[in-house]
Parts: C-alpha cells; sequence; structure tokens
C-alpha cells in the first residue's frame, strides 16, 4: 500500500493544504493499492507561483542549459525504467507490452526534444524584421490515466526546451506513477520552481490551473467533453491551448489488400491499450463485397485475443482502468446489441474467470451503419465496429462523417492509390499499411479531436510567442 501525502512544489516533495483522500484501487483485482491526498486551490496557488518565479530565470537558459536538462531527466528516468512499467501494470491495469512501449516513448521524448532542439532557431529574420521566439511563460498541463507518464513526459521536455515552467495535474488514478516519475525528476536535479505537481481532481486542481491569471498556456490530454471545458475557461485570460482529445477512427481496407494480413492486423489494433487509445483504429471499413470473408477472419482474431492478467508478457487486453469505464464499455455494447449491429464476438458481460477485475470482452460488432452510436462515440475499450462500404467514395465518405479527426489508416496493395485516399482523409495523422509512429511528426487532430500539435518542431513552436523586433 502506497500513501501519498505529498506534491512537488517549488523543488520539493510538501505537504499540502487539500485534506481530501482518494483510493488507488487496482484494475486487475479489485485489491487497495495505495491512497493519495489531493490538492485544493491553495495548493496550485502555491505551485503556480513557484513555476512564475522559477520563470524569471528559466526563461533566459541557454539552448546548451537546457539539453543538458533533457539529457539528466532521461537519465534518472531511464534507471527506474523497470519500476515505473510495473507501476504502471499494477496502478493502470496496461498490459506489460503496452506499458513497456509507453515507457519507451516516455523516455524517447527527452531525446526527441534534445534533437530538436539542436536545429531549432530561436532567432529570424523576416525582411529588416528580427523574430524572436520567446517562452510563453508557466504553462498548466493536464493529463488523463492511459498512459500518464508518457504525456507528462512529452509536454515536460517541449516545456523545458522552451524554457517555460510548469504545473503538472495528472489523472487521480494515476497518482503512484506520477510519485514514482517525480523522484526521477526531483533526481534530475531541475531548477527550483521548474516542474511542480499537484495530485487533485480535475474539478478542483485542473479548474484552478485553467483558471489562473499567472497560466499562459495549457497542454491538455483527455476528453473532448473536458478539452471543451478548458478552452472555455482560458479564453478569459487569453490563455493559449493545446488540446489532444478524443478519436473515432476509421481504418479502411482497400479491395485489394491482403485481407489475410490486413484484418487480424485491424482487430489487434482495435484492442491497442486495451482499446483505452486516443488513436485506436475502432471503425473498421470493409468493401460490402467482402464482408463475408472479413467476418470470418476478423472472429477468428477476436478469438484468438488475451484478455488477462496485464502482467503477462502475452496478453493482448487488460481490464479497463475503472469500475466507472467498465461500466461505459458495457453500456456501449448493449447501445450496439440495441442499435441492430451484429454481434461477432465478445459481448455484454466479463470473461469466464476474470470476474475480480475490470475485464471486457474482445468485442467486434458487424453490419454496423456509420450512423449508429456504436460508430460515432468514442466508446475507449476493446469494442471494433465493422462498417461494409459500397466502393472507394464511400469508404472516404464514411472516414470522414464524425466529429472527431485524431487518426486513421489505409490498407492497400498499392501505395500511390493509398496516398491518394490518405490525402482526402481529415485527420491529423494517417498511417499506410500498418500502424506507424514518428515522434517527430506533428500529433493533433483535426475537428473536434483537438487544437495545435505536440512533438518536434510543430510542438515546440506552441510553446513560444513569436516577438517581432522592427529594426
Ligand atoms: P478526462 O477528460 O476525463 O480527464 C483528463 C484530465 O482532465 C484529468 O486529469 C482530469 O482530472 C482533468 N479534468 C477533468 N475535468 C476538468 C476540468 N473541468 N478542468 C480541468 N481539468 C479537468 O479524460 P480521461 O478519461 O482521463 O482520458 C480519456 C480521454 O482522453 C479519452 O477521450 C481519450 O481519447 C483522450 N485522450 C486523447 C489523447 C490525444 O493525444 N488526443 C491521448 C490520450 C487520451
Amino acid at each position: 500500500m502506497k500513501n501519498i501525502t505529498k506534491s512537488y512544489i517549488n523543488g520539493e516533495f510538501v505537504t499540502l493544504h487539500g485534506t481530501q483522500v482518494f483510493n488507488l484501487i487496482n484494475p486487475t483485482n479489485h485489491q487497495p493499492v495505495g491512497q493519495v491526498t489531493l490538492g485544493d486551490e491553495e495548493d496550485v496557488q502555491r505551485a503556480i507561483a513557484a513555476a512564475k518565479a522559477a520563470f524569471k530565470s528559466f526563461s533566459q537558459t541557454s539552448v546548451t542549459a537546457r539539453i543538458q536538462l533533457l539529457e539528466n531527466l532521461k537519465q534518472a528516468v531511464s534507471k527506474r525504467e523497470k519500476e515505473l512499467i510495473e507501476v504502471m501494470i499494477l496502478e493502470y491495469g496496461g498490459t506489460r507490452q503496452f506499458c513497456t512501449m509507453s515507457l519507451q516513448n516516455a523516455i524517447g521524448s527527452f531525446d526527441n526534444m534534445i534533437d530538436t532542439l539542436r536545429h531549432f532557431e530561436f532567432q529570424r529574420k523576416s525582411g529588416n524584421t528580427f523574430i524572436q521566439l520567446t517562452p510563453v511563460g508557466v504553462v498548466g498541463i493536464i493529463t488523463p490515466w492511459n498512459s500518464s507518464n508518457s504525456f507528462i513526459c512529452s509536454k515536460l521536455a517541449t516545456a523545458i526546451a522552451a524554457g517555460c515552467t510548469v504545473v503538472v495535474k495528472p489523472s487521480e488514478m494515476s497518482a503512484s506513477q506520477t510519485q514514482l516519475l517525480t523522484e526521477c525528476f526531483d533526481e534530475a536535479g531541475l531548477p527550483k520552481g521548474v516542474y511542480n505537481m499537484v495530485n487533485g481532481l480535475g474539478s478542483v486542481v485542473g479548474a484552478a490551473i485553467t483558471n489562473h491569471p499567472d497560466i499562459a498556456k495549457i497542454s491538455f490530454t483527455g476528453s473532448t467533453v473536458t478539452g471543451k471545458q478548458i478552452a472555455r475557461s482560458a479564453v478569459d485570460t487569453v490563455k493559449r491551448v493545446t488540446l489532444e482529445l478524443g478519436g473515432k477512427s476509421p481504418n479502411i481496407i482497400l479491395d485489394d489488400a491482403n485481407f489475410e494480413q490486413a484484418i487480424p492486423q485491424a482487430v489487434l489494433g482495435a484492442y491497442m491499450n486495451s482499446g483505452q487509445a486516443c488513436i485506436a483504429p475502432t471503425r473498421l471499413l470493409v468493401p460490402k463485397a467482402k464482408l463475408e470473408a472479413v467476418n470470418q477472419l476478423a472472429k477468428a482474431a477476436a478469438a484468438s485475443v488475451v484478455v488477462g492478467n496485464p502482467a503477462n508478457d502475452a496478453t493482448n487486453v487488460g481490464p479497463m482502468v475503472s469500475e466507472k469505464q467498465f461500466e461505459r464499455v458495457q453500456h456501449y455494447i448493449q447501445v450496439g446489441l440495441d442499435e441492430g449491429a451484429t454481434l461477432l464476438a465478445g459481448g455484454p458481460g466479463k470473461p469466464t474467470g476474470l470476474e475480480e477485475g475490470n475485464f471486457v470482452k474482445a468485442t467486434i460488432f458487424t453490419n454496423v451503419r456509420n450512423d449508429m452510436r456504436i460508430a460515432q462515440e468514442e466508446i475507449f475499450g476493446p469494442v471494433l465496429s465493422i462498417i461494409p462500404y459500397e466502393n472507394e467514395e464511400e469508404a472516404i465518405a464514411i472516414a470522414n462523417d464524425t466529429m472527431y479527426g485524431l487518426a486513421a489508416y489505409v490498407t492497400s496493395a498499392n501505395e500511390v492509390r493509398a496516398l491518394k485516399v490518405a490525402s482526402r482523409i481529415d485527420a491529423g495523422r494517417v498511417c499506410i499499411n500498418g500502424f506507424k509512429h514518428d515522434p517527430m511528426a506533428p500529433f493533433g487532430g483535426f475537428k473536434q479531436s483537438g487544437l495545435g500539435r505536440e512533438f518536434g518542431v510543430y510542438g515546440l513552436e506552441e510553446y513560444l510567442e513569436p516577438k517581432s523586433i522592427l529594426l
């Protein structure tokens, strides 16, 4: 049992003014993992004051000094990589495969920002005008539970690269993971006040950060509903906002694809991070003429998916993070049945033998119409919808018929054809023939999947204000 009573403000772990306690529960077996004391508005005030004071000197540091800090952070986090993976499995229920990859991404984000900084021009010229890219100020970082430490690392790395100081509010359900990560940051020897972290509820600590006039920018990853609320509150003080929100990503399999390969891959992809992934390809678009063959392949693929203890190497789908999330996914499975979609695999209830955790059966609906709620709303669990299309035009129209636009996937034997389709899809990231990741490519959403971009040069520019000096 871990009892987390402190947050991190001005370079030290400090006792909080807030007194409310939140129980941390292992989603695999419902056993208590620990407790976290939640901060309140006064704690946020202290954290922001520390970040504001630190910003004065930190914003003036050299690129070389900031590269060294990023290097120190990378070393400190790498040293405890194994522990970080274990605590993520325990507290979040992420599969070992996913948690290992997530930690590699977290560590990689420091290297990526070092690389970005090495080639970045903070001073530019346009005609006779001298342009300085200056750090935006104190950044409020608000993160979700589904890959908590990886989001904190990539946002912190970008802020440090820019010369900004931060106040982080992680999900209250990620407190043990954040505690361990913060111990790493503490060891890295950041200047006091550069990184501050306050545990707490979104409605209390998150709202206090969003409303505070000394926060210049919010970098948020989470649901579209919360993102809109944050954008509304941020407007009063004209804060900059980067919003990484939800998705309902289409996966178009064109008629010339290798279906024996593409369909099992598509099923596993939809279940990435146990289906709790913003970029998960949850709408599988297939030619109507091949629907029967697709159904057979998808059903066989679902049968081979291992749902179970996330600590096991072979597990593909672990438990949902909380009972609330489990209930949400169950609700959507019932919605799918009520809407008249055909249940191909899985369905309501827990898999046999896994009754003690928040486990959901690997579920597939077929004959789904794109106007059904299971095709339009983000479920955030292992539920895939197979949607048949008549021809390529219709596939593109269905792909774009959504309020979201985070990611999309296209599979074809002909790369030129796939590229043409990809260029017509309204999404911030389109992967061709597989699930690709490029940590230096801009990442973010079209439409209601977000605002702004993260990673690499585009990500760094979001933490900077261009100042034109006219000579
Ligand atoms: P959420 O929106 O409920 O919470 C995210 C964070 O916001 C939490 O720390 C929460 O405490 C905080 N919060 C809640 N209300 C707030 C308020 N009024 N003011 C300020 N902060 C507040 O999301 P979640 O359930 O933790 O995560 C799942 C969601 O995140 C999904 O919708 C998923 O698609 C999205 N997500 C998006 C990306 C992306 O990169 N686009 C990545 C991962 C997750």
